[in-house]
């Protein structure tokens, strides 16, 4: 252990160095601080939030986020990291999922709050009327073997497609069922996407405890949490130092040098590398240039956002699941004008998860394949006009979460004990969510913590299971 008397300029507070200001990097900042820590978050961006995040819109300067970002009531520590940072009254709680078949029948998922887990939700399952009565069956046995699976180690080569398959799931459940929720949670192909990862989904998610389906949306702009955050680190003492790249550590006996662009370099006794996988080549110290080579073996997959103002609304719910369509989910508002003036426009944001297969098609034919799902799925899209919209894809939103992926995950300590990383893609258990980023923060910090001798658990347990998803043994 590392002697916390020695550490930084002050007696008590270690000097932690913290490399990226998205989420992963933010909540290891936030779990320090609130434990007393002397911390700088360097981004290299204008602004915080990394790939969860807005920009200014340069024909309306007005902000809009990259793509809607949801996450459910298994999300325990990013729901944790709004507290702490006092935004979880900035966040729209929906406890109904509203699906939309393609030839625009309504059928909602919710759960009957007086019966345990899995048993919630099997009313509204029984009731979604665009699968047959036998497809509902299938999936529901379907559903009780993935969950029921143990030895996953046996499995960890395994797809869900090619384990859907072997089920004998219909191709028909494949594609209204399985694919609409694990596409989005995933945001990668049945096909790609790891037999683990998938059972996670549905174990967390939806069978074992009653709130873990509930979907939190932002109700304003990703960066006005951030605003929120950055002045809750500040009152903390924390600076957060904007267009600051940082360059390659080194590490000496007691200290990590950080390098800046244009500043000098500072020492730390801790710095937590939360970049994204792709960047951390260029940081790491070459005594772990292990760990690039593991980082460069994770794969991207896409996320395509579509941003549309029409002139009135065309549909009256907070969000809609399409299915069989490559119009995935829909979120209405909130609802920044089309221009300054004009206040009447209504604003939606649809999102396709996995979209590495739009690649090489033009801008205007995705378009007019999302309009023409609207307009069939609400008669509201058919009158309504196109004001104005954006599309934008981000080729490497997520890692690939294929069987392959996790044995390149590194853990958030390294060989050299006083740097730690962080990012969605470190070893988390979880997919590349919001949540995996803020545990794998809260990870870091609780390994700088342990290090100075100071035992506090950052990492907030999933929700506790009900009583039958317990003897069901759903864990
Ligand atoms: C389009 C899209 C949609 C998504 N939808 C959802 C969703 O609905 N729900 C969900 O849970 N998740 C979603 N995600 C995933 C989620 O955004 C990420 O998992 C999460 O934001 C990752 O956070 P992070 O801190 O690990 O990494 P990042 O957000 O990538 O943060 C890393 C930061 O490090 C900075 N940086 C890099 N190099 C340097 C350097 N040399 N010096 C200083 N700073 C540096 C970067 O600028 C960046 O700000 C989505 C992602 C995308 C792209």
């Amino acid at each position: 252990m590392l002697n916390n008397d020695n550490l930084g300029s002050s007696p008590t507070a270690a000097r932690i160095g913290i490399v990226g200001g998205g989420l992963a990097g933010l909540a290891a900042a936030v779990a320090l601080v609130d434990a007393g820590q002397q911390v700088d978050v360097f981004e290299s961006k204008s602004r915080l939030g990394g790939r969860a995040t807005s920009f200014e819109d340069p024909r309306t300067n007005e902000l809009i986020d990259n793509c809607q970002h949801v996450a459910m009531g298994c999300c325990t520590n990013f729901l944790d990291f709004c507290d702490r940072t006092s935004v979880r009254h900035l966040l729209r709680r929906d406890t109904k999922l509203h699906f939309f078949s393609s030839d625009g029948r309504r059928s909602d998922l919710s759960a009957v709050k007086c019966l345990p887990a899995p048993l919630h939700l099997g009313a509204s399952f029984m009731r979604l009327s665009y699968l047959s009565f036998a497809e509902r069956v299938r999936i529901c046995r379907g559903l009780n073997r993935l969950a029921q699976s143990r030895n996953l180690d046996t499995k960890a080569e395994l797809t869900i497609g090619a384990w859907l398959r072997a089920d004998g799931q219909s191709e028909h459940a494949i594609r209204c069922f399985w694919e609409v929720v694990l596409v989005s949670a995933l945001a990668e192909s049945l096909e790609r996407a790891s037999f683990v990862a998938a059972r996670k989904v549905f174990v967390d998610g939806f069978l074992r405890a009653n709130t873990a389906c509930h979907v939190y949306v932002p109700i304003v702009p990703l960066r006005q949490l951030y605003d929120k955050v950055a002045a809750h680190l500040s009152n903390c003492k924390a600076s957060i130092h904007l267009r600051q790249s940082v360059g390659r550590l080194a590490v000496a006996t007691d200290k990590v040098r950080l390098p800046l662009r244009d500043v000098a370099a500072r020492e730390y006794d801790f710095v937590v590398v939360a970049t994204d996988a792709r960047r951390i080549s260029d940081i790491l110290p070459f005594e772990l240039s292990d760990l690039v080579d593991s980082a460069n073996s994770i794969t991207s997959s896409a996320i395509t956002s579509l941003h549309l103002w029409f002139d009135r609304p065309i549909f009256d719910l907070p969000h809609a699941v399409l299915i069989d369509r490559l119009s995935q989910w829909i979120f209405a508002g909130p609802s920044p004008p089309v221009d300054a003036q004009d206040s009447s426009s209504h604003y939606y944001q649809v999102v396709i998860s996995a979209a590495q297969d739009l690649r090489g098609r033009d801008r205007e034919s995705v378009l007019d394949e999302v309009l023409t799902d609207l307009r069939a799925t609400w008669s509201y899209a058919q009158q309504a006009k196109l004001l104005d919209w954006r599309m934008i894809s981000e080729p490497h939103a997520v890692f690939s979460v294929s069987p392959q992926v996790e044995r390149h995950r590194p853990p958030q300590r390294t060989s050299c004990p006083r740097i730690l990383l962080a990012g969605d893609w470190t070893r988390t258990g979880w997919p590349a969510t919001m949540e995996g980023a803020v545990r794998s923060g809260y990870l870091a910090a609780e390994a700088i913590l342990a290090q100075l001798g100071l035992d506090r658990p950052q990492v907030v347990p999933d929700l506790k299971p009900s009583w039958l998803a317990r003897w069901l043994r759903l864990t």
